[in-house]
Order: C-alpha cells, then sequence, then structure tokens
C-alpha cells in the first residue's frame, strides 16, 4: 500500500492513526459483536461515542458551557439557510462580508429570508485582500453580522475577530480547529467537517444558548437549533459513523497537543511554503501578506502552459488534488490538520526541482 500526500480541499486528508483505528474496529466495535455504522444511535454505546466526540470537542476548543453543540448534516451549505432561519428573530435585515466564493453563496441564500446588506466587499479586489473593519458600512437594525473566516477558494483570512454589536456569525468550515479561537466572541460557528474536523456528511454548529428558540415559525425542524439542541443532535438519525470518525479525530488532535500545538505546526508548514513561492520568480501567491490563509495556499506558476505538467509529474511524485479551483485557475495546496509537515517538505522539494527543469 502507498498512501500519497493528499493536498485535497475537502473531503480533505485525515490522520493516518485514525484511519488506522477505524480500520480496526471496523468489523466489530470494542467487542459489541457488530461495527459502529450497525448499532443504533440511541443505543448506549453510540450515545457514549456521541457524548465522548462533544466533549473532546468541549476540550479542545475551550467553549463555555454557554453554548450548545450540535452535530448535523447538509454540510455547510445548509446553515446557509439555517443562520437567517434561526437568528433573524423577527428582524428583517442582516449585515455580511464578502470575501469571496463562499460569502457569496451565503449571501446568495440569506437574500431567500431577508434584506442582506453586504457591509464590505473585496471583490475589487479579486478577493486578494480582507477589508478593514473601520471601512464597513455595518446596518443599525441587523440581526447578525455573518462572515468568512477563510475563504477556501481564495486562500485569504482573517487574521482578527470582527467587533459588532450583534451577534457575529463565522463560517469556519476551513479554518476550525486549525488553531485555538475565542469561542466567546461569537453568536454561532458553523462547519461543515470534510476540511479539518472528519470525513463528508457531518456539520458542527456551536450556538450561544440565548440565540436559540427564536427560530421562524417555517423553519424546517431539521434546520432548527433549537430542535437539534434539545435532541442532543438525535431528532433524527444522525451521520453516525461521521460522528464516530470525528470523535477519532478531536481524541488525536489532544494527543497531538491540542490547538496550540496545531497552530505551531501549522504556521510553520504555511510559513515554509509561502517562503519557498515568494523566494522563487516562478511561483506567485496573489493574496496580501496579512491575509493568506493558514489552510489553503492557492500559487500560480509564471506560464500557466505548464499547468497541466505540474499536476501530471506532483500526481506521479505522489503529490494529489494541487489543482486550483475550477473558478481561479492554478494550483492550491491545502494543509490542513492531518497534512504532515513532512508532505509539504516534499511539495516544496518537487516545486523547486520543476521550476529548475522548467523555469
Ligand atoms: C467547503 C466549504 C463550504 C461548503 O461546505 P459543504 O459542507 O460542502 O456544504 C462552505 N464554506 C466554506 C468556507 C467551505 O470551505
Amino acid at each position: 500500500m502507498t498512501r500519497c500526500y493528499n493536498f485535497c480541499a475537502g473531503p480533505a486528508a485525515l490522520p493516518e492513526a485514525v484511519l488506522e483505528t477505524a480500520r480496526d474496529e471496523m468489523l466489530e466495535w470494542h467487542g459489541a459483536g457488530l461495527s459502529i455504522m450497525e448499532m443504533s444511535h440511541r443505543s448506549p454505546e453510540f450515545v457514549a461515542v456521541a457524548e465522548r466526540a462533544e466533549q473532546s470537542l468541549r476540550e479542545l476548543l475551550a467553549i463555555p458551557e454557554d453554548y450548545a453543540v450540535l452535530f448535523l448534516q447538509g454540510g455547510a451549505s445548509t446553515q446557509f439557510s439555517a443562520v437567517p432561519l434561526n437568528l433573524l428573530a423577527g428582524k428583517n435585515k442582516a449585515d455580511y462580508v464578502n470575501t469571496g466564493q463562499w460569502s457569496k453563496k451565503a449571501i446568495a441564500e440569506g437574500l431567500r429570508y431577508c434584506q442582506v446588506n453586504v457591509a464590505a466587499s473585496s471583490e475589487e479586489s479579486k478577493f486578494s485582500t480582507i477589508p478593514a473593519q473601520d471601512t464597513w458600512q455595518l446596518s443599525d437594525d441587523a440581526a447578525y453580522l455573518h462572515y468568512t473566516p477563510n475563504e477556501t477558494i481564495g486562500g485569504v483570512e482573517y487574521a482578527w475577530i470582527p467587533q459588532v454589536d450583534v451577534p457575529l456569525v463565522a463560517d469556519m468550515s476551513s479554518t476550525i480547529l486549525s488553531r485555538p479561537i475565542e469561542v466567546s466572541e461569537f453568536g454561532a460557528i458553523y462547519a461543515g467537517a470534510q476540511k479539518n474536523i472528519g470525513p463528508a456528511g457531518l456539520t458542527l454548529v456551536i450556538v450561544r444558548r440565548d440565540l436559540l428558540g427564536a427560530a421562524d415559525t417555517k423553519c424546517p425542524a431539521m434546520l432548527n437549533w433549537e430542535t437539534a439542541a434539545d435532541n442532543d443532535s438525535m431528532y433524527n438519525t444522525p451521520p453516525t459513523f461521521a460522528l464516530y470518525l470525528a470523535g477519532l479525530v478531536f481524541d488525536w488532535l489532544l494527543d497531538q497537543g491540542g490547538l496550540s500545538a496545531m497552530e505551531q505546526l501549522n504556521r510553520r508548514k504555511a510559513g515554509k511554503l509561502y517562503a519557498a513561492i515568494d523566494n522563487s520568480g516562478f511561483y506567485a501567491n496573489p493574496v496580501e501578506l496579512a491575509s493568506r490563509s493558514l489552510m489553503n495556499v492557492p500559487f500560480t506558476l509564471a506560464d500557466a502552459g505548464l499547468d497541466k505538467l505540474f499536476l501530471q509529474e506532483a500526481e506521479a511524485a505522489g503529490l494529489l488534488n494541487l489543482k486550483g479551483h475550477r473558478s481561479v485557475g492554478g494550483m492550491r495546496a491545502s494543509i490542513y490538520n492531518a497534512v504532515s509537515e513532512g508532505a509539504v517538505d516534499a511539495l516544496i522539494a518537487f516545486m523547486q526541482d520543476f521550476e529548475q527543469r522548467n523555469g
């Protein structure tokens, strides 16, 4: 078996130790006589797995008691609707910041439910910047402010947390667990699992409890955060295998030293990849220095005619999924928690060799 280095933006690399545990437990989970996938979600065994996953996540992120943790389905994209349905609370306006493709999708969905005030946008800079907060045009009757701390496609990330008077809502799909965060600064945080949490099919919501209970009467039960909280995320069948695997990832992160240790490692990984790009005359990254993503590193080659060869040779060298998003082209290396420093070193060595032969 040869496992390659995987730089996929999502579904993304998972820690090898987690996959090994899942393999070892696949046919029979902890002497239970069956696989975790075949177990009732209401069995004491599975309920314990789900509770432990929540506990480990609470420990990793130091989630305060007055926040509910919800394990849902539908991906981050479903939360684009769930956010207004749960948080408008009788108001008819919300503020959004537009920093890229995922912001735009959240805005498009928000528009189905309310007036959207785009308080700031970096579209003019082709989403290579984060608009400074003193330029934002906030409305005085917004129910919440929504933003995207890390734009997975553009590779642009906030190095700061916005300060607003309304609940702050963050789509953290591609940045969550990459470093510690101050959860108490947020009204709600959501994330699809398939970047830094676990396999696809699971969606995480962390919401301040005082914001629950105000959902629109037309809000489907499946999108109602209060319903999920009241039922310990088991209003219907949760994605049991994905939740089990996420729990293994959380415990793996705790074993690695938690999120401060991950932040150090992630800064080192991103630092050396950006340095390799900046120090070459051949590769380039368009994002302003202060807003470069720790997790998603887009880069272009001096001659786009070489893109295909680069990708072919990278794949032959065991470096997978480096093609940039179809909307921006070029390359993108996603270097989530489960992508080792060794993987980043191998990518840099390949890039330097490719430049020498083709630059
Ligand atoms: C991947 C991603 C999404 C979409 O996630 P799904 O789970 O596929 O709906 C939304 N926002 C961001 C920032 C993402 O990276």
